[in-house]
């Protein structure tokens, strides 16, 4: 059996578009997964460490028959091929993947929390997931006040506009 999931995507280094593009297609050839659509891209300011370049951010509801921490390893195969510098060295992350929700499932591990911890209070998760969720309620709370409450709410503009069936 399948499972709805939802994901999280960011970049803000090299050719972020592709990298992102890259990444989907790289999920989507994951065994047991597939990707069911897919948000607009949406260019937005960096949280945390401000010394840095903007974000693309994006978010896909997918399918999986994999386990939570099965696809988390295959997720960070796809950061680890995508952000790793084709010369000598690992170079820095090119592509970030969260997983934000997975059904109704709700786990706490030290190396996977599902409903993702931060989501709720980040405006670049929750503005592309709008996109994509069908049920508009996030742990009892509609994603629309959720994001209206966001500090970073006006930090997160429409750059591609394609959601994606
Ligand atoms: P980051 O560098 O922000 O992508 O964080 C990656 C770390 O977060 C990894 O060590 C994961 O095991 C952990 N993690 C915890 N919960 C999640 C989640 N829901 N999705 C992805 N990574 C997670």
């Amino acid at each position: 059996m399948s499972d709805t999931i939802y994901i999280a995507l960011g970049s803000n280094m090299g050719n972020r578009e592709k990298n992102i593009e890259a990444a989907i297609d790289r999920i989507g050839k994951v065994e047991g997964t597939r990707i069911v659509s897919m948000s607009s891209l949406y260019e937005t300011e960096p949280v945390g460490y401000l010394d840095q370049g903007r974000f693309l951010n994006a978010a896909a509801r997918i399918e999986s028959t994999l386990s939570p921490l099965d696809l988390l390893k295959r997720l960070q195969e796809v950061e680890r091929d995508l952000g790793r510098v084709r010369d000598i060295q690992w170079g820095p992350r090119t592509i970030d993947i969260d997983i934000l929700l997975y059904g109704d499932l709700e786990m706490d591990l030290p190396e996977l929390t599902i409903p993702h911890p931060r989501m709720e209070v980040r405006a670049f998760v929750l503005v592309p997931l709008k996109d994509v969720y069908e049920i508009k309620l996030i742990n009892g709370k509609d994603i629309n006040v959720l994001i209206d409450n966001c500090d970073d709410r006006n930090d997160v503009k429409l750059y591609r506009c394609e959601v994606s069936e």
